[in-house]
């Protein structure tokens, strides 16, 4: 029997040291002595005890995990993982990235831990594709929760609006082709980034889609959503600050931490759409 999974995933775009979750995932190298990127981020943030514990576990290999406290961290624990370095996807790196998020969340649930984020491991340094990497991780991740009803919420921690685009895309296709929305030889992928003229319509539809996908990533509903779609079509005139506004509004949904029937206060919005309006 499937397990819901849509409300227990989120995006956002942030930085995963501030995430207040049971883990946190480091992608980390294998000597787990520190290094750059996130990794340099989650060891500064967590002080150097982290460090500390991290010299006593011998290292990991790439898709394997190892588990320490959190330290200074929000989060009670780092689950470090180490991702594969991308050498032209001959040499197994979709199965070794698709490995590391299955054993983080499996180490997560060996230690009882609900809730936990995710960076886009293997796509700074390590040179992993994104749109490719964003794929296995979402896939993984759903994959996993439909099996297991134990995690509350995974959190995928976004570095660039970019990358949020990518995983908001993801998981509507993802989500899409499990539910069976697109039919038979359906392709839900609509790749905004390409086009270059949009009719009011395009934005209006654009708006809904992006709304109902928030929605639907965490498990709530706008009740002022005609007017806040409405506003946003107004405010945001193109394709790119439409996804931007949203962004934004996403982010606020997923720190304001809200659930079930959701208001979005209407300076809240002015704010937002002022803010791009003046970009
Ligand atoms: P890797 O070596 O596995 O490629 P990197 O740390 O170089 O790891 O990059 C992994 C991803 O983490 C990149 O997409 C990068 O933008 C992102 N990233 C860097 N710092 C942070 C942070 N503080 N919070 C969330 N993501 C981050």
């Amino acid at each position: 029997m499937p397990v819901p999974t849509a409300d227990r995933i989120s995006v956002i775009t942030g930085d995963i040291t501030e995430q207040l979750v049971d883990a946190i995932v480091n992608a980390a190298n294998p000597s787990l002595l520190g290094g750059g990127g996130v990794d340099g981020a989650i060891h500064r943030a967590a002080g150097p005890e982290l460090l500390e514990e991290c010299r006593t576990l011998g290292g990991c290999l790439t898709g394997e995990t190892k588990i320490t406290k959190g330290y200074r961290l929000p989060a009670r624990f780092v689950i470090h993982t180490v991702g594969p370095v991308w050498g032209g996807g001959h040499d197994a790196e979709d199965d070794l990235l698709a490995t590391c998020y299955r054993n983080s969340l499996a180490l997560a649930e060996a230690h009882g831990l609900r809730t936990i984020a995710f960076p886009a491991i293997s796509t700074g340094a390590y040179g992993f594709p994104p749109a490719r990497a964003t794929l296995i991780a979402v896939k993984t991740v759903m994959g996993h929760l439909g099996r297991s009803p134990f995690l509350e919420k995974v959190v995928f921690v976004c570095h660039s609006d970019r990358s949020f685009l990518m995983y908001t895309d993801a998981i509507r296709e993802l989500t899409q082709e499990a539910t069976g929305v697109l039919g038979k030889g359906g392709h839900a992928r609509q790749d905004h980034r390409h086009e270059q003229e949009s009719t009011p319509a395009d934005i209006q539809k654009q708006v809904a889609g992006q709304l109902q996908m928030i929605e639907a990533v965490h498990g709530i509903r706008f009740v002022n959503r005609d007017a806040l779609a409405a506003a946003i079509g107004q405010g945001a005139a193109d394709r790119r600050r439409v996804s931007v506004t949203t962004a934004a509004l996403n982010s606020y949904v997923a720190l304001q931490n809200l659930h079930g029937e959701v208001e979005i206060p209407k300076e809240v919005l002015e704010m937002i759409l002022k803010k791009i309006r003046e970009w």
